[in-house]
């Protein structure tokens, strides 16, 4: 799995990642207000996904330093919480390599709040042991995410009543206390400070 075979698109020679959307103001993806990416390009096909137009890594528009100054900036109110990143499927390689300027960038100028990232991948059979030991992006972008939404959307676990997730296979993953202790440490909502 050194390189993937999906997920690379290529203009004028450039592999770079696209976008779907940027909302400045989400409440229902992550706790608190918040500014969300919607990337383009995932290899999951959930049945009945909500936003299967993403699927392509074509579609929308090309991520480049321009949306993430405008992130940046969007960021900035004391109001909003953090930044979640959403698909289409983050974690798919182009997808990792376009997000940590981002990330990064974002970590620097907002080391108190939060970044959630939603997968349709597996945190502890996919992206710890795989991902993690074969991608290089992976542990740097793990090192600045707070919560994980983790696993594929499944239309017969849908509930609508579940707070910042689709059906009920999907968990809510406490990263930096997960990777502290080694185990999967879910996020505990009381006990959080974000
Ligand atoms: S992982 Fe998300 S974007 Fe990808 S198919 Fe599943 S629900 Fe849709």
């Amino acid at each position: 799995m050194s390189a993937p075979p999906t997920g690379v698109t290529k203009v004028k020679g450039i592999i770079h990642m696209n976008y779907a959307d940027i909302k400045s103001y989400d409440v229902a993806n992550g706790t608190g207000v918040r500014v969300s990416l919607f990337v383009s390009g995932c290899t999951h096909h959930c049945k009945n996904c909500f936003n299967q137009e993403t699927w392509d890594f074509s579609y929308g528009k090309p991520f480049t330093e321009k949306e993430i100054d405008f992130i940046i900036e969007a960021c900035k109110p004391s109001y909003i919480s953090g930044l979640s990143l959403l698909g289409g499927e983050p974690m798919e390689y182009v997808n990792q390599m376009g997000l940590l300027p981002l990330v990064r960038r974002f970590k620097e100028a907002y080391p108190d709040k939060t970044i959630w990232c939603y997968t349709g991948y597996d945190f502890t059979e996919y992206i710890l042991p795989k991902m993690c030991k074969e991608w290089e992006f992976t542990p740097e972008l793990l090192s600045c995410f707070d919560i994980m939404v983790d696993g594929k959307f499944i239309e017969e676990e849908k509930d609508l009543n579940l707070k910042f997730r689709g059906s009920r296979n999907q968990r809510i993953i406490d990263v930096q206390k997960s990777l502290a202790t080694g185990q999967l440490v879910l996020w505990d909502e009381k006990g959080a400070f974000f």
